[in-house]
């Protein structure tokens, strides 16, 4: 028995036998329980580990790539089991989406008007010619019609493969040819911080290589309705402010004409199990992004299981002192908790989270949930606030690095104009949370009395895999219990414990576990149903990225270091690629940033490693100060930070340097791309770029360098 698998005390019906592989199974195939099914699975779960076939010529062993597998045999329809079943089941008029776009127009969808608009898009699909197994890239922003072509999509069988919309042509373009896409859905323009971007062009110079689409598909967002009429001649369309919308005609579609003439009425098919869902690019934090493939079935049990667990949607009963706690192993909701949950993930659709937690999984378990198109700061940072009080949510599941920004825009804390009493549940998901954030969050926005999910998982394993329960003690009001005072206090921070139905070794090299206090790699020994099945076209990249240390075991690498506390609680300490090691000690890139956060002055950090001819590595950080902060000069910046973390940490942790820069480089999902801080130091090339949101940051960031000297 591992410390991390499923031996929570605290839950209602411990089931230490879950993580004994039949036990484990069976629990999986209650779950499968879940979605409705047109044909049942004769084989529960296959695993073919990697085994050992030889040698390379430089003697490096061979193996097989792992074969995964669950529900085989079964077969369903994704969209079906998130919209359809919904209305069957009478709750048509419940409110699926309440969208919110950036200029401030809304629209709310309720079931039966998303299965309408889904099974219009499915025909239209289908009319252009796209079928089962054909890829189809949706390079569109937060809208309603993103949700809706995805899950269309997933109702005619074909693959999708969703890209953010602020990524540049380069990056679209990719994503086109390495899908080998028939068809590219994307607007005219989007609305990014109060301005109308054009987007067509991009989606253009994405198609204009060696690719297999034939249609571009162009959902109108920001161009004037009405102006399909040009004179004759006319070459394009003019949007809102004039600019053209470049078109090609027979290859370019408008949205609305094309679902214009599609019926609202489509019979879902049903697909095996194991039919390739989606391909999911990583975020590309250590280099170039993986087309991960997840497939129906066992993507779609674990999501909707996991989205019931963490945003509380589990039954209540009570544990052995008589406390409410939510059974872990039910497989069915509690409908009132579902009735009145508002969901809100705030990730771009096209990030995995979204998938997982924005669209498949809220659907599929028929709560309510807020989409919103925009930046958080348009117009002003309060644009959050005003929607959760507008919508009611109850749910409020975001990133690290837009907490840190709030933070930074509200030093003293938000101002009482917003009505927040309607959120019961915060999560934060995307990188390693700073201590300071998830206080700053929970008083704010929580009361310093709602439960706070930071939720730890990746594109590869496509949904959760370990995070705290929404009903951990940790989070109970004293007096709670006999002892008047929770059993264990608030771990900020910390993602506890791996949920049911999978299991988590922290181990050095030799596969080792390791002991408490120390850091090894985390890996996932008990896989679930939503893993990733391969790398899209590439399986040895799959094999060599994941399996390649422990993979005879079974075991996957999930590529981040992780440590547990004495009482077996996990905490994430960032990319295995991304440790500090001076003169021997292992730091931990999160605990330096989290340090250097806790000063009034800093608002984001980000730490890295640099060569040190004497001690291995030396740390380097930069900071993004407060705006009160700009006026200290560099060096008082840098001996104040340093003997900040001195303290904090302990004089190994000390940064050599710390500079203050203007912005950090993060990717689209907002991590912070440390491996290009330390390039951009040492002067080395820099490495792929192609996922950044803010190039622009590591232009700001040579001029600060180049200035130094
Ligand atoms: P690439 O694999 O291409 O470098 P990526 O790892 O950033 O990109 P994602 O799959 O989007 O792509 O991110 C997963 C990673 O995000 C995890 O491996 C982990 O490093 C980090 N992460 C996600 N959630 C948490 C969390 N709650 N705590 C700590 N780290 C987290
Ligand atoms: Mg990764």
């Amino acid at each position: 028995m591992t410390a991390f698998a499923y031996t929570d005390p605290h839950a209602p019906t411990p089931n230490p036998a879950l993580i004994s592989d039949e036990a484990r199974i069976e629990f999986w195939a209650e779950q499968a329980g879940r979605l409705d099914w047109a044909e049942p699975w004769h084989t529960t779960h296959r695993f073919e580990k990697p085994r050992r076939t030889g040698e390379d010529e430089d003697g490096n062993p061979t193996y097989t790539v792992p074969e995964i597998a669950w529900f085989e045999g079964g077969k369903l329809n994704v969209s079906y089991n998130c919209v359809d079943r919904h209305v069957a089941a009478g709750r048509g008029n419940h409110v699926a989406l309440y969208f919110e776009g950036e200029p401030g127009d809304r629209a709310v969808y309720t079931y039966a008007d998303l299965q309408r608009e889904v099974s219009r898009a499915a025909n239209a699909l289908l009319d252009l010619g796209v079928g089962q197994g054909d890829r189809v890239v949706i390079y569109l922003p937060v809208i309603p019609e993103t949700v809706i072509i995805t899950l269309a999509c997933a109702r005619i069988g074909a693959v999708h493969s969703l890209v953010f919309g602020g990524f540049s042509a380069e990056a679209l373009k990719f994503r086109v040819e390495d899908t080998g896409a028939k068809v590219l859905v994307t607007t005219d323009g989007q609305n990014r911080r109060g301005v109308v971007v054009p987007v067509k062009a991009a989606a253009d110079e994405a198609c204009s290589g060696e690719n297999a689409i034939e249609h571009v598909v162009v959902v109108r967002r920001t161009s004037r309705p009405g102006r399909t009429d040009l004179p004759r001649g006319t070459r394009g369309l003019r949007s809102k402010d004039q600019e053209l919308v470049p078109w090609t005609p027979v290859r370019d579609v408008w949205w609305h004409e094309l679902t214009a003439r599609a019926s609202d009425v489509h019979e879902p098919l049903a697909f095996d199990a194991e039919t390739p869902l989606f391909i999911i690019y990583t975020s590309g934090t250590t280099g170039k992004p993986k087309g991960l493939v997840h497939t129906m079935g066992g993507y779609l049990v674990q999501t909707a299981y996991t989205h019931a667990l963490m945003f509380d949607l589990l039954p209540d009963v009570p544990d052995a002192d008589g406390v409410l706690r939510p059974d872990e192993l039910s497989a069915v909701n509690d409908s009132a908790k579902v009735d009145s949950t508002v969901h809100w993930c705030t990730a771009d659709l096209a990030w995995v989270t979204a998938h997982t937690y924005e669209i498949y999984g809220p659907l599929v378990n028929g709560v309510s949930e807020v989409i919103y198109e925009g930046t958080p700061n348009t117009p002003d940072y309060g644009r959050h606030f005003e929607v959760i009080e507008r919508y009611g949510v109850t749910n409020y599941y975001t990133a690290p690095t837009l907490i840190r920004a709030l933070m930074g825009a509200f030093p003293r804390g938000l101002p009482p104009v917003y009505n927040l009493s309607s959120i019961r549940l915060l999560g934060s998901v995307g990188e390693s949370i700073n201590p300071e954030a998830w206080r700053w969050l929970r008083a704010q926005v929580g009361r310093d009395e709602v439960p706070f999910v930071d939720t730890w998982w990746q594109s590869e394993t496509g949904s959760c895999v370990a995070s705290p329960r929404p009903h951990d003690p940790q989070f109970a009001p004293p007096g709670t219990f006999d002892d008047a005072a929770p059993r264990t206090s608030p771990k900020p921070g910390c993602v506890t414990r791996a949920v049911p139905g999978v299991s988590l070794r922290v181990v050095d090299e030799d596969g080792t576990e390791v002991a408490p206090g120390l850091q090894g790699f985390a890996v996932v020994d008990k896989i679930g149903p939503s893993m990733a099945r391969t790398v899209w076209k590439d399986p040895q990249r799959f094999l060599s990225s994941y399996w390649a240390a422990y993979g005879e075991r079974g075991w996957f690498l999930a590529g981040d270091g992780a440590r547990a506390d004495e009482e077996g609680d996990l905490y994430i300490l960032g990319r295995v690629d991304d440790v500090i090691n001076v003169s021997g000690h292992r730091l931990s890139t999160i605990e330096i940033e989290s340090a250097l956060v806790t000063h009034p002055h800093v608002v984001e950090a980000g730490a890295t490693p640099v060569t040190d001819a004497v001690t291995g590595h030396a740390v380097l950080a930069y900071v993004v100060l407060t705006r009160a902060a700009l006026d200290l000069s560099p060096e008082e910046v840098r001996d104040e930070l340093r003997a900040h973390v001195a303290r904090e940490i302990g004089p190994i942790a000390k940064p050599r340097e710390v500079i203050a820069v203007p912005d950090l480089p993060k990717t689209r999902s907002g991590k912070i791309t440390r491996r290009l801080l330390g390039q951009l130091y040492e002067g080395a090339p820099l490495g792929d770029r192609s996922s950044l949101q803010n190039e622009e940051a590591l232009d700001a960031i040579a001029a600060v360098l180049a200035a130094r000297r």
